[in-house]
């Protein structure tokens, strides 16, 4: 029988030196912790052609969704609070188009398809005033006093006006602004030589979108409407005009998905009740029969995002074996590629509230293209810059910003719904210096294997990912968005301070 005191002796011995040791090391211990071996394993797992690409709604996302849910239980995670296991149930259709609509203004009749489409929104019959925004920038908004009425604006942006590209990366934005601002609804008025009406009209008024499930009783409508010379078109730039709006005829059927969620509970008395949200979306863009015809169809998603997966799952791992100060909660999401759709649901059904969430660190990306950098996207614009800049120098690769600010990438991840609520919320992605045709050879292509990856590099990402929610989680104060950010005012809100 075992003398309790030599045990005791052998446990101060082995037991004690190791703690102390991966507390004054932890970039050592995340070395040791987080092998090749591994990272390569899961993004093989999720990114293997019997996954079928991710698709959401399919069979094959279960099966990734069960995967995360048996690495979080191998890790010891817990559930998080009103949760019996893993998974929150996340409520998603899809919507069929609309058949009619009829909208007027200042006595001109403008009709469904011809004239006008549906980009987002409800059946409804609506009636009241609209008001003319100029191209619907948040001063604009604010000036204009838009609380109840239908806002009016030209598509794209003050700086880069209406190519385009400025229209569908600012639409998602803007369209938010405009709610958050109390407007009834959005009303773009598209011109733009480059893409002919009826394009729009064959993409985006003729296809099943899948969306989160709304409330019979509407949600606010997001329009573009053809520029004419119709009366009520120049009048309406003079101010604002009544009017009214109808759609009929959209019908929809329940996709059910879901989030899958752990947590590791705070060691601190005071900073455990305070959360850090690690999150990556699991879904991906499933099959695609006749993209390249007579070749792969399958778009296996391995940088979009088995890699951001595979960098939540490495940090849970960690910081199971080593909980930090601050409590921490992973979110694998589902639905990003169809419109963020399970940080959506997220963010208007959290877990933990919200402004106990003092953090987001969502890992995704498109890519990369170059080996010796991770690409933050929106690292200047919190203060947790500091932290991350140490943690990829740690590991030999260099934190840059956000290189292609055109791209509207911030609001093209998750991060941005639980920016939109005020919490400070970035995006860690493999190093992109542009979108090139290095990174777009692979952005959404069946070419983006797991045989493509450069695992040198990723494991350094990895361990630069981890290590900086290490430092996030331990940090005695929060971080916090710089003053001045568009999502500053939000936080005070949401935050009381
Ligand atoms: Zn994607």
């Amino acid at each position: 029988m075992t003398n309790l005191k030599n045990y005791m002796l052998l446990l101060t011995l082995v037991i004690l030196p190791t703690l102390t040791f991966a507390q004054k090391n932890p970039v050592a211990e995340v070395t040791r912790l987080i092998t090749p071996a591994e990272v390569e394993a899961n993004l093989t797992f999720l990114a293997s052609d019997e996954m079928r690409g991710r698709d959401t709604g399919s069979p094959e996302i279960d099966i990734a969704a069960n995967y995360i849910a048996a690495l979080y239980k191998i890790y010891g995670l817990k559930t998080a609070p009103g949760l019996s296991n893993y998974f929150q149930p996340v409520a998603l259709e899809n919507a069929h188009p609309a058949k009619a609509g009829e909208l007027s203004l200042g006595g001109d009749v403008f009709k469904f398809k011809d004239d006008f489409i549906l980009f987002e929104g409800e059946n409804q019959e609506w009636k009241g005033e609209f008001v003319y925004v100029g191209y619907g920038s948040l001063e604009e908004l604010k000036q204009a006093n838009v609380k109840g009425k239908m806002v009016i604006a030209l598509a794209g942006t003050k700086d880069s006006g209406g190519n385009p590209m400025a229209i569908f990366s600012a639409a998602g934005g803007k369209f938010q602004d405009a709610k958050n601002e109390g407007a009834a609804g959005l009303i773009e008025i598209f011109a733009s030589p480059q893409v002919p009406w009826p394009a729009l009209v064959n993409y985006f008024a003729n296809n099943i979108t899948m969306r989160v499930k709304t409330n019979s009783s509407g949600g606010s409508p997001h329009v573009w409407l053809k520029d004419s010379d119709a009366e009520g078109l120049k009048k309406i730039k003079d101010g604002s005009l009544a009017g009214s709006l109808k759609i009929e005829g959209i019908t929809t059927e329940a996709v059910p998905s879901k989030n899958v969620i752990g947590m590791i509970e705070g060691t601190d008395a005071k900073l455990k009740s305070e959360f850090l949200v690690v999150s990556a979306h699991y879904d991906h863009v499933g099959v695609q029969k006749n993209a390249q015809p007579g070749k792969d169809s399958i778009f296996n998603g391995a940088r979009d995002n088995a890699i951001g997966v595979v960098g939540l799952l490495a940090t849970a791992k960690y910081l199971a074996q080593y909980p930090p100060k601050r409590s921490v909660l992973f979110i694998a999401l589902t639905g990003e590629e169809k419109g963020l759709l399970g940080s959506k649901y997220y963010a208007e059904n959290p877990i933990v509230p919200l402004n106990k969430t003092v953090f987001n660190f969502n890992c995704d990306g498109a890519g990369y293209n170059d080996v010796t950098l991770a690409t933050v996207i929106g690292m200047e614009r919190t203060t947790a810059e500091a932290d991350l800049t140490k943690a990829c120098s740690a590991f030999g690769i260099k934190a840059i910003v956000d290189p292609v600010p055109e791209q509207n990438l911030f609001e093209r991840s998750d991060n941005y719904n639980f920016a939109v609520k005020g919490v400070p919320a970035i995006t860690f992605a493999p190093g992109t210096t542009a979108f090139d045709e290095e990174l777009l050879k692979y952005y959404h292509q069946p070419a983006d294997e797991v045989s493509s990856l450069d695992f040198n590099y990723l494991i350094k990402y990895f361990r630069a990912y981890v290590y900086a929610n290490v430092l996030l989680a331990n940090n005695p104060s929060a971080p916090v968005w710089k003053a001045g950010d568009k999502f500053e005012a939000e936080a005070k809100k949401l935050y009381g301070k």
